[in-house]
């Protein structure tokens, strides 16, 4: 393959090719720019765990970090059977730029492990948990690296997370990960933050293009702590949600969907599949329809340049992270969709992290409005910077956001200078 040609699959490529176009108009120098494009430190473990039959599984595990220039390397794990090292390495950069774009004073990082959570028993996957932490304990730290949930992971498996590295360092460490349940220094807000997110930069897109939400409908694909979280939250703009979906498939109703009835549906069976209130569509079908909004929320490469041309929506907002390729970047740019890209559009989730671990650095808590009131502040204030640097340079909303990412962590990468 020719290395200067990104496959349109792989996450990191996709990454570094955006990154590319944004160290070009900001005229990085080679030095800082050959430092970002990589990442600083890549740990992948094999996790033998007893499985509830007594036979032993041998899972692989990652962790990467890909920049702790602006601060702790910060970011998710995930729990996946497809998971894999360059999807690692992409979302862990994403983390960087998107920690620097809402200015919280983190670095990058991201973890994964090969696993279908979905098919594991509660015990299996407090062992499988426990070894990953404890494999990767060294690198981990409430000053070093930060984890939070992301897809197949939840409060209870951050929990273990934190009791395991508090068991070995011999110390009560809530802020070695955040994403945690309130009882055990989890913040109010956080559950519902990268939705909420999305909502208010959606709100603000149509602020800033004509539409009033009230006339607006939308569609959302996945139907986990983002999409169910981001459908709720933009009805309360009076956004009418038309279609959502998970991973087997989608439910449409032209009139809009009951989304409190598909939350209560959710809870009891963990699947949409068996809801009545609407009628069953494709995964493929639901970024295609004639909405005004489109959140994709489930997972990279879904908006390719094979479907770039079929999406209707006005406003795209990436409550996923790589849910739009660079080759479609490219399609619904000239088409004028008006794209809120990932590393903004859910940079809410963060940025309450960064509250959460703020809060249990101080051990005071906050309420539930200081929370929503700062976190409204920054996404607004974010989404303010990028139109602004879109319209300064006449680029993309995505490349607007990366350039001022990158260009936060350049400085302090900058300053900081060579450690030869
Ligand atoms: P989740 O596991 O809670 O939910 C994922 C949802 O997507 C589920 O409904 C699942 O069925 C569906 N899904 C999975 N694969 C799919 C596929 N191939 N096609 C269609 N649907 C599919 O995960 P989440 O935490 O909601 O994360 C979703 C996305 O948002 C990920 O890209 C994640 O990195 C990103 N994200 C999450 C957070 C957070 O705070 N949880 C923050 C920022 C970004």
């Amino acid at each position: 393959m020719n290395a200067n040609v990104p496959s349109e699959e792989n996450p990191f490529e996709a990454m570094q090719a955006r990154f590319d176009q944004a160290a070009e108009r900001l005229g990085l120098e080679p030095n800082v720019r050959a430092i970002l494009r990589s990442c600083e430190r890549e740990v992948t473990i094999s996790l033998p765990v007893v499985m509830d039959d007594g036979s032993v599984q041998v899972f692989e595990g990652y962790r990467v970090q890909h920049s702790t220039s602006r601060g702790p390397a910060k970011g998710g794990i995930r729990y996946a059977s497809n998971v894999n090292r360059d999807e690692v390495r992409a979302l862990a950069a994403w983390m960087t730029w998107k920690c620097a774009v809402v200015n919280v004073p983190f670095g990058g990082g991201k973890g994964g492990v090969i696993c279908d959570p979905f098919k594991m028993s509660k015990g299996e996957l407090e062992r499988v948990t426990r070894r990953y932490v404890a494999g990767i304990m060294d690198i981990l730290g409430p000053d070093r690296d930060v984890p939070a949930p992301d897809m197949g992971t939840d409060g209870q498996v951050m929990a273990w997370l934190m009791d395991t590295y508090s068991m070995h360092q011999r110390s009560y460490l809530p802020a070695i990960v955040t994403g945690k349940p309130i009882s055990l220094g989890g913040s109010l807000g956080r559950v519902e933050a990268t939705g909420r997110g999305v909502m208010l930069v959606t709100r603000e897109a149509c602020k800033h293009l004509g539409l009033d939400t009230r006339q607006c409908t939308a569609a959302v694909q996945g139907a986990g702590n983002v999409g169910l979280i981001s459908a709720l939250q933009l009805a309360t703009l009076g956004v009418k949600v038309l279609a959502i979906s998970d991973v087997h498939g989608g439910l449409y109703n032209k009139n809009g969907l009951d989304l409190e009835a598909i939350r209560a549906h959710l809870q009891k069976h963990r699947r949409l599949d068996g809801f009545d209130g609407g009628t069953r569509i494709s995964n493929a079908e639901i970024l295609e329809l004639p909405v005004d909004i489109l959140v994709p929320a489930a997972t990279e490469n879904v908006i390719t340049s094979k479907n770039a041309a079929n999406i209707k929506a006005k406003v795209i907002t990436e409550g996923a992270n790589g849910p739009c390729t660079a080759n479609a970047d490219k399609i619904l740019d000239q088409k004028g969709v008006f794209v809120i890209p990932d590393i903004l559009a859910n940079a809410g989730g963060v940025t309450v992290s960064y509250f959460e671990w703020v809060q249990d650095r101080m051990a005071f808590f906050w309420t539930q409005k200081e929370v929503e009131d700062r976190m409204e502040h920054i996404m607004v204030e974010s989404f303010a910077a990028v139109v602004d640097m879109a319209r300064r340079f006449q680029v993309s909303n995505r490349i607007a956001a990366y350039m001022l990412g990158v260009n936060r962590v350049a400085e302090t990468t900058r300053m900081r200078g060579i450690y030869a």
